[in-house]
């Protein structure tokens, strides 16, 4: 018989998985001889079969369950639904990682009329006090009823007393308050309360498994990259209570600051008050060092246990406390939550202390909230007060505020007055670029995580929402709503780009401070890690962030965001737009030596780290004026007529954009691009390494979109002829590299052809998942939750890699790649460089390198260290 319940004691730290983070805690802490108020934990694996079988436990499990429970009554001593010595029970849930609040809990269940009674005599206002609150929580969690009709209640009941706190309640008040808390359980329900202890504990396991799926706890797991497939645990344990006395209390504290990473215990208390008086804000709670005059021994034994469980657990323990008459008791451990500055000093300073190791100390970052420390970040307390108006996709971490503007005109304007501005956009163009730059941060209607708004935001290190729920943008109007509520150019808003929040008015935003301990497990992942860090940075400024975050090369330069320059892009459409090659060279003769020029500042800013060039990549219409003032101005400039321009304007047109008209095929159609590109980057690396001669880098030069091996031999061979000319202009040799992006799965599938062409490959991540799943990387996030919620994907495959289908892909190109050219440099630039899960997964395929944003360098940092640590134990 399989075994679904396990007590406590049967529990260790090891059956995480199995038992849930908190079962297989109160199980490792029973074994630690702590004082654990005995209980047992029903398996994730149940939680499983439940929802596998119409919602239902099998006879088996409740089988165990009777079982467990007889075991319970002997090791408390107390009986279920007795009178004189009643056996009381939490009911609480335990995923395998905690998803605080995400799930339910129900307190004191196992009374009814019969037990109270007994109960009363010995103390009858705690009795109903108790009482009624288990009416409240069994009611709310396991049948519906809603919180605010029981608060109702109450407020009613103090109104007609005259008394406005909870404890100025006497036993009689609780007794009425359980009798009106029945009858509205009746009312709503059309059932009597159940009486029935066992009833109870059943309808309890079964809310507990179903509240898995509620909607916050499946938003929660989304974002998280928790699986539906984990399932969660169900813990009932005996009741302690610290709402019996003055010497009885509850509390919750940490073994050392959540904050600052301090090492001294942080916490607070309340006496005589049960857990969730802690957590309503009701009464003020003291701080824990104030128990040292109340209850000193009991202090003392709580820093000496808390000690021994941050040693035992080697991490920085949040631990749950009851006092029952003088006597403490431990109702949960876990691993704190804390912020990015805590994290990494609670890491250093274990080291420093002898506790952990640096390997153990890098496994214990979250890499993912390193990126809080490099962007300005809210004022907590502020934050607490402000009024989220929406949310969106959060698509470029950083705290932003500012007055909205709805065009990249005003957003100029407006920062030229100094004012600091949101630029509020349906979608972002090249053409917002400059907004975006000037911008505060950037908030869409439209767009996914790895649409143009998404990406550039995240490359620039700029605060980014995309996909905002309820924005409706009326620009002729000058007015925006979100959710029905009218708002207007000008008026403040702040976006919280890590968690995708959108608020009203202006929060206060502290600059972001890298700390010396931020320096210290940087160098540590450097140290452990195998993968090698570049960064996709495009222009010199971008370069420079990425070289100070720690790049160590630059693993994709888009060529193209060179030209969203104002002065540049004009250029650019003059190139485009150009109907003859000569009018083409021409337009490319003036972009020549602005490309050339930030080729060699990018080169400058790298000292010596490579640099891998990706050639034009994006359809050309998207460098092109949209607005008729622009198209105007454009025709005038280049001495064509407005007809003759909307004319090529609209040959241009393409019906799907991302499946035409761009990378290599561009220089297929247009030679001479790929000409200019590789004059300007060979002239460049020319001057630079004139100067500097101590700089090792070589030029490597990318072709993006590759789908043929002919279409490779095609470019390559104007590459080569134009690279050779420029060395033998320059009087100096180098061997460059000529590789290309594996975007395209028909390039994956002939990695072993590509392969006796190019020195290196770089994945293309962005579109290899955009072409396997057949999704469009930018209007994904419309359908992609209606997949979450059927659970036919659990996340997003443009931020984590599909391991499944894009990641065969890349094994097999790979394995391919090498078996053809042993030496081949393997890379990926996609946005999934960034994503720490994602780093893993390269780790496990052997890629030399991965390359992402400058903001996300110090996280792949320490996600490519974790990784080498967690592959090494395999
Ligand atoms: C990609 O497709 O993954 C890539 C890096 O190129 P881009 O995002 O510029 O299309
Ligand atoms: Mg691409």
């Amino acid at each position: 018989m399989k075994k679904f319940v396990y007590m406590f004691s049967e529990v260790d730290k090891t059956m995480r998985n199995l038992a849930g983070g908190k079962g297989a805690n109160l199980g490792q802490m029973t074994k630690l001889g702590l004082p654990i108020p005995p209980g047992f934990t029903i398996t994730t694996e149940a939680c499983n079969y439940f929802y596998e079988n119409k919602q239902k436990l099998s006879k088996e499990m409740i089988a165990q369950i009777e079982e467990s429970l007889i075991n319970l009554e002997a090791l408390t001593g107390k009986k279920f639904g007795d009178v004189s010595n009643p056996l009381l029970v939490s009911v609480r849930s335990g995923a395998r990682t905690s998803m605080p609040g995400m799930m339910d809990t129900i307190l004191n269940l196992g009374l009814n009329d019969k037990v109270i009674s007994g109960m009363a005599k010995k103390d009858a206002r705690f009795s109903y006090d108790s009482y009624r609150r288990f009416i409240q929580m069994y009611s709310d969690v396991v049948a519906g009823v809603s919180k605010a009709k029981f608060e109702k209640i109450i407020s009613a009941m103090k109104a007609e007393k005259g008394i406005s706190s909870d404890t100025e309640f006497d036993s009689k008040d609780f007794q009425e308050m359980v009798t009106k808390f029945k009858e509205l359980y009746q009312e709503d329900t059309g059932k009597k309360f159940p009486t029935d202890p066992k009833e109870q504990l059943y309808g309890a396991i079964n809310a507990v498994f179903e509240s898995w799926e509620n909607p916050r706890a499946q938003y929660y797991r989304q974002m998280n990259g928790i699986s539906a497939k984990w399932g969660t645990a169900v813990n009932v344990q005996s009741m302690v209570y610290g709402n019996l006395s003055e010497t009885s209390g509850t509390g919750v504290a940490f073994t050392r600051n959540p904050s600052s990473g301090e090492n001294k215990i942080y916490g607070e208390y309340l006496i005589n008050a049960q857990g969730e008086d802690v957590v309503a804000g009701v009464r003020t709670p003291s701080p824990i060092e104030s128990l040292k005059d109340v209850l000193p021994e009991v202090y003392e034994q709580f820093v000496t246990v808390a000690k021994k469980l941050e040693v035992h657990y080697k991490n920085m323990q949040d631990i749950e406390f009851t006092i029952e008459n003088g006597k403490l008791y431990l109702l949960q451990t876990r691993n704190g939550k804390r912020t990015a500055t805590a994290a990494l000093k609670v890491a250093v300073d274990m080291v420093a202390e002898g506790l952990i190791t640096k390997e153990e100390a890098i496994m214990q970052i979250d890499p993912q909230q390193i990126t809080a420390l490099l962007h300005p970040q809210f004022d907590v307390f502020a934050l607490r007060k402000a009024n989220q108006i929406s949310e969106g996709l959060p698509a470029s971490p950083g705290a932003a505020c500012g007055q909205v503007v709805l065009s990249v005109e005003k957003a100029v304007e407006w920062t030229n007055a100094g004012k600091k501005v949101i630029l509020v956009r349906l979608e972002t163009s090249p053409e917002d670029i400059e907004g975006m730059h000037i911008s505060e941060g950037v908030l869409t209607v439209r767009g996914g995580m790895t649409s143009h708004a998404a990406v550039v935001a995240r490359g620039m290190g700029k605060c980014c929402v995309s996909s905002c729920k309820g924005l409706v943008l009326n620009e002729a109007a000058k007015t925006f709503s979100v959710n029905g509520k009218v708002r207007k150019e000008g008026d403040f808003i702040s976006l919280d780009g890590a968690t995708g929040a959108v608020y009203e008015g202006a929060i206060q935003t502290n600059p972001a401070t890298i700390s010396g301990d931020f320096k210290t497990v940087m160098e540590w992942s450097d140290e452990i890690k195998r993968l090698n860090i570049r960064a996709n940075a495009d222009t010199p400024k971008d370069a420079r962030q990425a070289y100070e975050f720690g790049a160590k090369g630059i693993g994709l330069c888009r060529t193209e965001h060179m030209f969203f320059d104002e002065e540049r892009i004009k250029a650019m459409r003059e190139m485009i737009l150009s109907d003859t090659t000569r009018k083409r060279v021409k337009a490319l003769d003036k972009l020549l030596p602005m490309q050339q020029s930030d080729f060699e500042s990018i080169y400058l800013s790298m000292k010596g780290f490579p640099v891998t060039v990706r050639y034009l990549d994006p359809p050309l219409h998207e460098f092109l004026p949209k607005e008729k003032e622009d198209i105007k101005i454009l025709a005038k400039e280049m001495r064509m007529s407005v007809k003759k321009l909307i004319e090529r304007i609209d040959a241009l047109h393409e019906f799907n954009p991302m499946m035409g008209h761009r990378g290599c095929r561009l220089a297929v159609s247009y030679p001479e691009l790929a000409e200019m590109q590789t004059t300007a980057l060979m002239q460049a690396w020319c001057n630079v390494h004139t100067k500097h001669p101590e700089y090792t880098d070589v030029p490597e030069i990318m072709i993006p979109l590759v789908g043929e091996l002919k279409e490779l031999q095609f470019v390559k061979a104007i590459v080569v002829k134009t690279a050779n000319s420029v060395l033998r202009k320059n009087h100096m040799k180098v061997d460059y590299k000529i590789g290309t992006m594996i975007e395209i799965p028909r390039a994956a599938l002939l990695a072993d052809e590509l392969a006796t062409e190019a020195d290196f490959f770089s994945f293309g991540t962005n579109d290899l998942t955009q072409m396997t799943f057949g999704f469009s990387r930018d209007d994904a996030s419309t359908f992609l939750p209606d997949y979450y919620s059927h659970r036919i994907y659990e996340f997003n495959p443009f931020a984590t890699i599909d391991q499944q289908g894009v990641g065969k892909l890349v094994q097999m190109a790979v394995k391919a790649g090498r078996e053809t050219n042993k030496d081949i440099h393997l890379g990926i630039c996609g946005e999934h460089g960034g994503d720490p899960e994602s780093i893993d997964f390269f780790e496990r395929t052997g890629l030399d390198y991965v390359s992402c944003s400058p903001f996300r360098v110090p996280v792949a940092r320490l996600a490519a260290a974790q990784a080498t640590i967690k592959n090494r134990e395999k």
